[in-house]
């Protein structure tokens, strides 16, 4: 780890990135948090759980098992993903709509378990800030393993049935209660696997939005920052 609060990069050790590492389970207010922190700090966001979705999509697409892992890593290789705000683009298809929806969610964390294809969109990822000074990253690993010298770590928690409220809302065509068992399973799945499980990072700041409004949880995060 450097001594700076501000990661480095591999390739220019000079170089300083201003990243701002969010992480948490679904639901937990990542993405709003993250979005808002960004704009305000005139910084660029990535959704890093829209990649994972993005090569699940681009397996099930191909009719591809997501469980045949050396397949699902060398598509993970080769697949073009094309993260913009709220946009996903898979060689050249427009999956905005289609990550969200119930097939990928359910396969999701099945490619995100497979140790070559985090490899590869932790490249990614890596690669993405590198370009651009920094951002705010947010996803599951992103303090503990993507970025741990992020000059911010935050790690974003709420009740169970407050992040399933949520994500039911956004996803209208399902029951209330098939989406809280899909989380609960999510939840278990990512911090039962063996590489990069969900966790809390070292120095992370710890938020339950449960009760708290959005405003005062950014500016909460921004005046955090060194
Ligand atoms: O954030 P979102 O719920 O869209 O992420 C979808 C899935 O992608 C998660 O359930 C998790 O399995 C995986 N993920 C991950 N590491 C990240 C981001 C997401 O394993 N950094």
């Amino acid at each position: 780890m450097s001594d700076s609060p501000h990661q480095t990069t591999a390739d220019d050790p000079d170089r300083r990135l201003l990243v701002i590492a969010i992480d948490g389970p679904a639901g937990s207010g990542k993405s709003t948090v993250g979005r808002r922190l960004a704009a305000q700090l005139g910084l660029e966001y990535l959704d890093t759980g829209a990649m994972y979705r993005g090569v699940t999509f681009a397996a099930l697409r191909r009719g591809i098992d997501p469980a045949e892992a050396e397949v699902v890593a060398r598509l993970a290789r080769q697949v073009e993903l094309e993260v913009a705000e709220d946009r996903l683009v898979v060689d050249g298809v427009d999956a905005s709509i289609e990550i969200r929806g119930p097939e990928v969610t359910r396969a999701v964390s099945i490619v995100a378990a497979n140790p070559e294809v985090r490899a590869e969109l932790v490249r990614r990822q890596r690669e993405w800030a590198g370009e651009r000074g920094g951002g705010v990253l947010e996803g599951r690993d992103i303090g503990s393993v993507v970025f741990p010298d992020a000059a911010l770590k935050v790690y974003l928690t709420a009740a169970p049935e407050v992040r399933a409220a949520r994500r039911s809302q956004e996803v209208t065509d399902l029951s209330y209660e098939t989406v809280a068992a899909d989380l609960a399973r999510r939840d278990a799945l990512d911090q039962g696997r063996a590489d990069s499980p969900l966790a809390l990072a070292d120095g992370a700041v710890v938020v339950d939005t449960t009760d708290r409004e959005i405003d005062d949880i950014v500016a909460d995060l921004a005046a955090r920052l060194p």
